[in-house]
């Protein structure tokens, strides 16, 4: 049973669902499954693309397109399901919907890249729009490819039409705040979870797992607000000092000088050589004696192998299904609060759903007040899913797929 089912399931037995309501959660709205071609080396080649539409309840579908040779319909599915619960639990008017291009951008030249990308969008353009399905930026895609989307959409439509897809840079329609958005999210959430929980986010000690857009941005804010962050970690591997790192000097070194993450160690203390950090697997990060760990990289981190392993007092989790069903069960077991993904990573969509407004209304909104309304959403859904799990004496993640499904049947049943 794939995970997000799975929760869907254990919601639905707390509401005493029909399996007719059941049946409506799981299955999408609409599969579309095109074969886009691309004139390549004096022949046509055929590439699968697909979207998947969830859910339409609560306004426009909504969710990433991905480049990958792995996208697959059934991948999709999966995705663009997550994807309305969390904005379900956001409180947006959206639901969700997923897509990608099953191809190896590598192999592709960038005018043959944006030569597929049309196409495919000339496949799939009257089940798109504004007020229909608002695609992003995921795996492999990005700004540009939005730029893209958007100008052959808006060849095909004969008028403007920014909301379109969302990710946009600055100077194409895109918002202020949306690279920090999910990371300021998660540390919001962190925040309301923990005071609840009778801690303080002062020198809570955190490990990262992933220092990409997401863990960065965490990173950052945790460290803000006092928290201290003791081990970070990226594909390559991870470092830690118990006493603590300087994130911002960490990133400096890393994003700007390019230096591997192992290769640095800015300790709290200051002062420090290379080999006062201890280097780690990504493995043994995740075992470490920490208040909170945050997964922050890829899906199926935490598992039946390792959950009963972990040593952290609380799980954030700021990348997409890191636990498994079962590591879920071992986890709450054991009395670590798991803070799920579709409340823990909301921040993303929830900007995403700002630049769409700001298109929409033709505004223009400061980082300020788009880092405000952030603030406001994801406090109020962090607050909400905190009283649910209290209320119906369940898990934070049951709390919010209990929320989630709640508001898309009222929706559904008008
Ligand atoms: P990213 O590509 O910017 O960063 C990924 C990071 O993970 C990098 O530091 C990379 O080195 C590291 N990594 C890759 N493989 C790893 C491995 N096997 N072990 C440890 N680290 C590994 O990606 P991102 O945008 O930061 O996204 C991270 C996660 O958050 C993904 O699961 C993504 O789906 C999820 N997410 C992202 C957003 C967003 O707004 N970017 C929103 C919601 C969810």
């Amino acid at each position: 049973m794939l995970s997000v089912d799975t929760y869907i399931n254990e919601a639905a037995r707390h509401l005493k669902l029909r399996p007719d309501e059941l049946e409506l959660l799981h299955t999408p709205e609409r599969v579309i499954e095109v074969a886009v071609p691309l004139r390549r080396r004096g022949k046509t080649e055929i590439y699968r693309g697909y979207r998947i539409q969830h859910s339409s309840a609560l306004g426009p579908y909504k969710g990433g397109l991905r480049y990958h040779p792995d996208v697959s319909m059934d991948e999709a599915r999966i995705l663009a399901s997550l994807m309305t619960w969390k904005c379900a639990v956001a409180g947006l008017p959206f639901c969700g919907g997923k897509g990608g291009i099953a191809v190896d951008p590598s192999t592709l030249s960038e005018k043959e890249l944006e030569a597929l990308t049309r196409a495919y969008i000339r496949l799939i353009a009257d089940t798109i729009g504004p007020d229909k399905d608002v695609p992003a930026p995921d795996v492999n895609t990005n700004p540009k490819v939005m730029a893209w989307i958007r100008d052959e959409y808006e060849k095909i439509v004969g008028k403007k039409a920014p909301g379109v897809v969302t990710g946009k840079a600055i100077e194409d329609g895109g918002s202020e705040g949306r690279e920090e958005a999910t990371g300021e999210g998660g540390a919001i959430v962190l925040a309301h979870i923990i005071k609840n929980e009778k801690f303080r986010m002062k020198n809570i000690r955190v490990a990262i797992q992933g220092f990409g857009n997401v863990g960065s941005h965490l990173a950052l804010a945790l460290e803000r607000m006092g928290a201290n962050v003791v081990a970070i970690s990226d594909h390559s591997g991870a470092i830690y000092h118990p006493e603590g790192l300087k994130v911002h000097d960490t990133l400096n070194s890393v994003h700007w000088e390019g230096k591997k993450l192992a290769r640095t160690c800015h300790c709290a203390a200051g002062g420090c050589k290379i080999d006062d950090c201890h280097k780690l697997t990504n493995q043994e990060l995740l075992e470490l004696p920490v208040d909170v760990l945050v997964p922050a990289a890829i899906d199926n981190q935490i598992t039946r192998d390792n959950a009963h392993k972990i040593k952290a007092k609380v799980v954030l989790e700021m990348a997409n299904n890191p636990t498994t069903p079962v590591a879920d069960k071992i986890l709450h077991r054991c009395g670590i609060k798991v803070i799920p993904d579709i409340l823990a990573n909301a921040g993303g969509v929830t900007v995403s759903y700002f630049e769409w407004l700001q298109n929409q209304k033709r505004q223009k909104w400061s980082k300020s007040k788009v880092l405000s309304e952030l603030d406001k959403y994801i406090s109020r859904a962090a607050r909400q899913v905190w009283q649910k799990s209290q209320s119906a004496k369940t898990t934070l993640r049951t709390a919010a797929y209990i929320i989630a499904v709640e508001r898309v049947l009222d929706a559904t049943r008008g």
